[in-house]
């Protein structure tokens, strides 16, 4: 079994009818490229690079950022790596930074945090662009939710471009941004946003979050925390949709990426790429590499016509039962 996962990554994810969806890693840790190398990832699909402000007390510096974007980014070249910018507050805790709040889930997080505090946010976007003539450095931001709020994120972006070519930092002109999409609004207004940004990402640990309004961190409600609610493939077949609409390809990370139970149906439903953690990216090649596109569309198909969780899950689940 070990072997024949092992031989997985050298091939590509491609159904039997030739259709690829590319799979690519999640990671947090420069350490944590060799693992994505191994198995194959077509790329680092989600960089949570707020780890790196987590590891101390202090900010890292525009340096030492540089240097851990550039080990990345070098490590995996030509293939590319999507950055996000920090995605502090919420769930992740950085101390220090006068996050304190009744309701941090709805509060002062990630791109509302560094429209805020534009001084700690351009250091980290002078450290990207001064990375990326390193290799292919794609620039992602998380919780945008509307499109004022991602005008102010490109306009920073490229108001740090300027400062950089006055100072002559080189950096790659062709640079690609993105955009998560992973608070409602942000999913209902995608058809604007698609209009803005070169890539779309969606994030379904937050989009459920948010979608069905559950903690996803509190265990007495967990039981309502359901990737297969109607809601939540509704929402992310009209991210697909507006996305393709628009020509820009559409990825997903969140954990969803990583359940086997997923991949078919989500690659059924357009998605072009799937970031998660390596150790489950082999699984979910091989299963990719059993089945049809058109068996994996009529699949999406099917399920979405479904009206519960309940008899989606089950349905799922005796789909993969009768095949794997
Ligand atoms: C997500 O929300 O799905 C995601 C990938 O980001 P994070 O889990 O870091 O919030
Ligand atoms: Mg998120």
């Amino acid at each position: 079994h070990e072997v024949e996962l092992h031989q997985m990554a050298v091939l590509s994810s491609t159904t039997t009818d030739g259709h690829e969806v590319l799979l690519k890693t999640n990671i947090q840790t420069s350490s944590e490229v060799e693992a994505a190398k191994a198995c194959g990832a077509s790329g680092i699909g989600l960089f949570r690079s707020e780890f790196l402000f987590m590891e101390s007390l202090e900010n890292p510096s525009e340096e030492r950022q540089f240097e851990v974007y550039k080990q990345v980014i070098e490590a995996m070249a030509p293939k590319p790596v999507t950055i996000r910018t920090i995605d502090i507050g919420g769930d992740k805790v950085v101390s220090g930074l006068g996050i304190d709040e009744k309701n941090p889930i709805l509060g002062w997080r990630a791109v509302r945090f560094c429209l805020s505090r534009k001084d700690i946010f351009t250091v980290q976007l002078r450290a990207l662009l001064r990375a990326s003539v390193y290799g292919k450095l794609q620039i992602m931001f998380p919780m945008i939710s509307g499109v004022e709020e991602l005008n102010a994120v490109l306009h920073l972006l490229e108001h740090v471009k300027g400062e950089c070519r006055n100072e002559h930092i080189p950096f790659d002109p062709d640079i690609k941004v993105g955009t998560m999409i992973e608070v409602p609004s942000a999913a209902l207004c995608a058809d604007i946003l698609a209009k803005k940004v070169d890539f779309f990402s969606i994030g379904t640990n937050d989009l459920i979050q948010y979608t069905i309004a559950v903690d996803r961190g509190n265990e007495k409600i967990a039981y309502l925390y359901q990737p297969f609610h109607p809601g939540v493939l509704r929402s992310i077949k009209m991210i697909v949709q507006m996305a393709h609409e628009n020509n820009i390809p559409v990825s997903l990370c969140g954990e969803m990426a990583s359940d086997p139970f997923c991949s078919v149906l989500l690659a059924g439903m357009g998605l072009d790429e799937l970031s998660m953690g390596s150790q489950s990216l082999l699984q979910v090649r091989k299963i990719l590499r059993s089945v049809s596109y058109k068996e994996a569309k009529a699949l999406a198909e099917h399920v979405l016509d479904m009206d519960s969780y309940l008899t989606i899950t089950t349905y799922i689940r005796e789909w993969m039962h009768d095949r794997f």
